[in-house]
């Protein structure tokens, strides 16, 4: 049997474009069909865009700071409307790159959803395609709760456009998405409040991090309410569809709102596929069945990616789709290792997480000790900020081993990036004693634990 396409991709996201981009630079054909912007969510309305937003907002606390180390910043102002469209312009530009580097890979790029026709063929705006392998990369799209008045939150999506900033903005939810917008909103000067229906923000994180990054929000502004949830909204002057809503919260008390976010998750995106025609299978969620080797449960057929509802981390998409063409085309068997996946969460301060929570090593019955320090970082002593920085580390007691690295402060991203490299390769607790620090950072604080 013979195909027009090696591989067709459905999504060109972060995973979908290194499939098919590494696919077609080894020779083979390859389309990939996008219905929206080339780069999908982390390029357009995710990671990137996010970060732009995040230096845009730390400003707002830099001025104040500012004026410890001799500088007056009186009569600085903030204009949403530069951020936004510099955002705007510098996306456009990713999408433009993405496109050369398609095309000079020789992908023919489809513009429009494509969904399945059979498990070798799918159709996109009437067009059908044929190919002998088909993966699945379309990611995911936020979840928004049904409740009375849902219609009148927004979602991530929506954040990176919005005509302008209001002077009061309620987030609900308690994820990275949640905490991150927060922190944006709250730099930008919105009085922010952060609503969450659990005892702690950031379910899943050390318990020391999430109760001490939730208090350094509270300190850095913004309101952090804990156990409180949203029973209805409203909109308080029914001709306003855009002006103030009306929130009433379960508790019975009701508050007025310029804009809200909800970030209570993301699912996979596959309400447009018609996987039923080609015999694929769904979990929760609507999340694509894989095995080990991220084929479904049609044998020309794969997923990766968000849509897989594994772990929703762009870089595990990409790392995913390296080890699809492994298989594919060098007959390589996939063991993808999900441990000791770094991570960080860019709130104000950041977070950044490697291995096991202190909860998770005990559910896992490991005998391991614990080195952890909270300090005034340098910058602070003049800047007039009370922010603290939190350093934990677990070490495995039967063979040394350091088993988690954590830190709530500024750079915990990128200092997270190195020990993810020192966690991967085993290293022991000797081996973090016999590193010299770098000084004077907050880093060394993790060679330096006794
Ligand atoms: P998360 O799954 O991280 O968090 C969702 C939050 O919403 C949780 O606090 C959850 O509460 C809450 N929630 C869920 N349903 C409801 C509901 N019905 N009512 C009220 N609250 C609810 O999702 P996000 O949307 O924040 O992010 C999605 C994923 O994207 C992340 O998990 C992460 O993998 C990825 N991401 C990564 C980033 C990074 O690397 N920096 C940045 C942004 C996203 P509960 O805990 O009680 O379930």
């Amino acid at each position: 049997m013979s195909y027009q396409y090696d591989l067709f991709v459905i999504g060109a996201g972060s995973g979908g474009v290194r499939a098919s981009r590494v696919a077609a630079a080894k020779g083979y054909k390859v389309a990939v069909a996008e219905g929206s912007a080339l780069g999908g969510t982390c390029v357009n309305i995710g990671c990137v865009p996010k970060k732009l937003f995040v230096y845009g907002s730390e400003f707002g606390h830099g001025f104040e700071q500012a004026a410890g180390f001799g500088w007056s910043t009186t009569g600085a102002s903030f204009d949403w409307s530069v951020l936004r469209d510099n955002k705007t312009k510098e996306i456009e530009r990713l999408n433009g790159i993405y496109s050369n580097m398609l095309n000079n890979a020789g992908v023919n790029i489809i513009s429009g959803f494509a969904s399945f026709v059979d498990e070798h063929t799918v159709e996109v705006n009437g067009v059908q395609y044929s190919a002998e392998r088909i993966l699945i990369a379309v990611g995911a799209k936020p979840f928004i709760p049904e409740f009375a008045g849902s219609e009148f939150v927004v979602s991530s999506n929506e954040m990176f456009f919005l005509d302008e900033l209001p002077k009061k903005a309620l987030v609900v939810g308690g994820g990275y998405i949640a905490v991150e917008f927060a922190g944006i909103l709250n730099g930008l000067g919105v009085d922010t409040t952060l609503a969450y229906r659990g005892d702690q923000l950031l379910r899943g994180f050390d318990q020391d991090v999430r109760e001490f990054a939730s208090e350094e929000y509270r300190k850095s502004g913004i309101d952090v309410r804990l156990n409180t949830d949203v029973k209805a909204i409203e909109l308080a002057d029914v001709t306003k569809p855009d002006g103030e809503r009306i929130v009433h919260f379960k508790d019975g008390h009701s508050e007025t709102f310029g804009l809200i976010l909800y970030a209570t998750g993301r699912v996979p995106n596959v309400d447009k596929l018609s996987l039923e025609k080609a015999g694929i299978e769904t979990g929760k969620n609507g999340a694509v069945k894989v095995d080990n080797n991220f084929t479904t449960s049609a044998s020309s057929v794969f997923a990766l990616g968000d849509v897989t509802d594994n772990i929703q981390l762009t870089p595990v998409a990409i790392k995913e789709a390296m080890a699809l063409i492994g298989y594919w085309f060098d007959g390589k068997e996939i063991d993808f290792d999900y441990d000791n996946i770094p991570t960080a969460v860019f709130s104000q301060p950041s977070i950044g997480t490697v291995g096991l929570s202190e909860q998770e090593a005990e559910k896992r019955g490991l005998d391991f000790r614990v080195y952890q320090t909270d300090f005034r970082p340098m910058k602070h002593t003049l800047s007039g900020s009370t922010e603290r920085a939190l350093m934990k580390l677990l070490v495995n007691n039967a063979d040394d081993k350091v088993i988690g690295a954590h830190m709530v402060g500024d750079y915990s991203g990128e200092i997270m990036q190195g020990l993810g490299v020192a966690l991967k390769a085993g290293a022991t607790k000797a081996d973090f004693d016999a590193t010299v620090g770098v000084h004077p950072t907050s880093a060394e604080e993790f060679v330096t634990f006794s």
